[in-house]
């Protein structure tokens, strides 16, 4: 494989890339797959937003990739005539700034983005991967329910499990004055799987839309569509599919809208809810 190290190349591609992943947004949407998009990101937790439309696009039925390197020391080999999936990665320079109190500190600064190639496993061959499951969970709905429920009480938004008024499997409850998250409720007669679902969409409410300045400026549709998809996302990773509950829930709450502008907006924000959730869970797995 060459290195593509041409400058002038650098940018035309890098601008191709930006033009694919705005089809790519649109492609997704239209055909209303979120059920591919969302299972691809749960899969690629590390990967952006942006990355993940890519990769979607560009391999459809990508499973997991990686940089030709990284599946060299996984012991597998990148098969010949394989097309590259391109990806991009922020260039960074150290830049000397300075901070509030007049001292000067190094800082990496975003400079621009680059292009880089990946690689699905199934354009590899070699020694067989190790499962790809990081979590300690083995699946078991009853765990995860129970982690949801101290990350909420770590995060200050105590889990209390009781009947709701209008049948609702959960709710979020905001202190009127400070806007601020207080208490979430779930439902206890639901299935284990779906009360750890209702949590983490609520835990995701609680996360996203708390603050005082969302209050007014998310509409009732796009707080559902990031509720449930973060949902979506954290349970998956951790081996559990809410895809027949969570896909149709969004698609109802997303009829009638500006489905691409409220998935432009949204990527960014449900992964990252997503990932303060799953980063919790993981480092709180293994102390007790
Ligand atoms: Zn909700």
């Amino acid at each position: 494989m060459k290195n593509m190290t041409a400058t002038q190349t650098k940018q035309s591609k890098t601008s191709k890339a930006m033009e694919l992943l705005e089809e790519g947004i649109s492609n997704l949407l239209q055909s209303g797959d979120w059920r591919q998009y969302l299972q691809v990101q749960s899969q690629f937790h590390n990967y952006s937003f942006n990355n993940i439309v890519l990769i979607v696009l560009q391999y459809p039925k990508a499973s997991r990739v990686a940089g030709y390197r990284k599946w060299q020391e996984l012991g597998r080999q990148v098969k010949k005539g394989s097309k590259a999936i391109k990806i991009l990665a922020p260039l960074t320079k150290k830049i000397e700034k300075e901070n509030d109190n007049g001292e000067k500190q190094k800082i990496n600064a975003l400079v621009g983005f680059r292009t880089v190639n990946v690689f699905d496993v199934s354009q590899t061959e070699g020694e067989e991967l190790p499962a790809i499951s990081s979590s300690v969970l083995n699946g078991d709905d009853q765990g995860l329910l129970e982690r949801l429920k101290a990350f909420s009480l770590d995060n200050k938004v105590p889990v209390k499990f009781e009947g709701i008024l209008g049948g609702a499997n959960g709710c979020c409850r905001y202190d009127t004055t400070t806007g601020n998250p207080i208490e979430i409720t779930v439902d206890p007669l639901l299935p284990p799987l779906h009360q750890a679902k209702t949590l983490a969409h609520e835990i995701a409410h609680s996360l996203l839309h708390s603050r005082k300045q969302y209050d007014s400026h998310i509409p009732r549709s796009m707080a559902e569509l990031e509720a449930e998809s973060t949902a979506f996302l954290i349970l998956k990773h951790f081996g559990l599919d809410s895809g027949d509950y969570s896909f149709p829930y969004v698609a109802c709450w997303q009829e009638g809208e500006d489905a691409i502008a409220n998935l432009r907006q949204a990527g960014t924000r449900l992964q990252k809810a997503a990932n303060q959730v799953i980063d919790w869970v993981e480092s709180h797995s293994n102390s007790d």
